[in-house]
């Protein structure tokens, strides 16, 4: 689905964030990806969807290579990958509705009015996709009255309202207590047993990563330390 060859990245004149990654990434997986901070985590899930461009190396995404992609054709290929940030990214003085319809923005032939633009089919999919993340009862409440575990839902529920066939999530967990963390992976898992999306999610806690994820792929200094399925990894690695 995902095929990423030979990829390095350099940002300026630095050294490389990424240097000659290699991994395919395949239909409905749910893949951690791990490793200190500066290891080239983000890097590598930003040139899944080209916010970040490689120096050398591609990315084939269903066959395609996103460096001969035209505008338009990269902004189709971006509307099935779901992007999921640490920070939540929400609009905070806007409802949890109007933040998931966000989801569907670009969606419509004709740019009218801002919330004039939404059929029917659109709300009825943000709120299929509120009723997944379980905040179906929370629909009018503010972005800013919710908390932490509640806005990364959100979040979740905007890219579902996507129709995406895989979700990247960078560290989606790390701003949030245990208890608040554990929901949101929680909610991963639900998404991807029960629709089917692929999850590719950067971790830096290694216990979150063996208990959710199918496989795990580690990263040191830019470079693939280990690509493994995880029930294959033993407590002493
Ligand atoms: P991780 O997600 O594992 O923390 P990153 O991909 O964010 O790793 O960073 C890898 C390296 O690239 C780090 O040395 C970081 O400082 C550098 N880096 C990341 N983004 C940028 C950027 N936009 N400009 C310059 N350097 C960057
Ligand atoms: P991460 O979630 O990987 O830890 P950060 O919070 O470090 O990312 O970085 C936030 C943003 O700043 C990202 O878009 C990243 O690409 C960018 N960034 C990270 N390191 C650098 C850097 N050294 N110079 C410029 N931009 C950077």
């Amino acid at each position: 689905m995902i095929s990423v060859q030979d990829v390095y990245v350099t940002y300026e004149k630095r050294t490389p964030a990424l240097r000659g990654v290699t991994l395919d990434f395949h239909e409905g997986e749910f893949v951690g990806v791990i490793g200190l901070s500066g290891s080239g985590k983000s890097t590598l899930l930003k040139t899944l969807n080209r916010l970040v461009s490689p120096s050398e190396g591609r990315v084939i995404v269903e066959g395609k290579d996103l460096s001969r992609l035209s505008f338009k054709e990269l902004r189709d290929i971006r509307r099935g990958i779901g992007f999921v940030f640490q920070e939540f990214n929400l609009v905070d003085r806007s409802s949890v509705l109007e933040n998931v319809l966000i989801g569907r923005l670009g969606y419509q032939s004709s740019v009218k009015s801002f919330f004039g633009i939404f059929k029917e089919g659109d709300y009825r999919l943000a709120e299929e996709a509120l009723e997944t993340v379980g905040l179906g009862e929370k629909i009018f409440e503010r972005g800013d009255r919710l908390s932490g575990g509640q806005k990364q839902r959100v979040a979740i529920a905007k890219t579902l309202a996507q129709e995406p066939r895989v979700i990247l999530a960078d560290e989606p967990v790390a701003s949030l207590d245990q208890n608040s963390g554990k929901v949101v992976m929680d909610t991963f898992k639900r998404i991807q047993e029960k629709h089917g999306i692929s999850i590719i999610v950067n971790l830096h806690d290694v216990k979150i990563a063996r208990a959710y994820c199918d496989r795990l792929v580690g990263l040191k200094d830019g470079k693939i330390l280990f690509d493994q399925r995880t029930k294959e990894i033993s407590d002493e690695d």
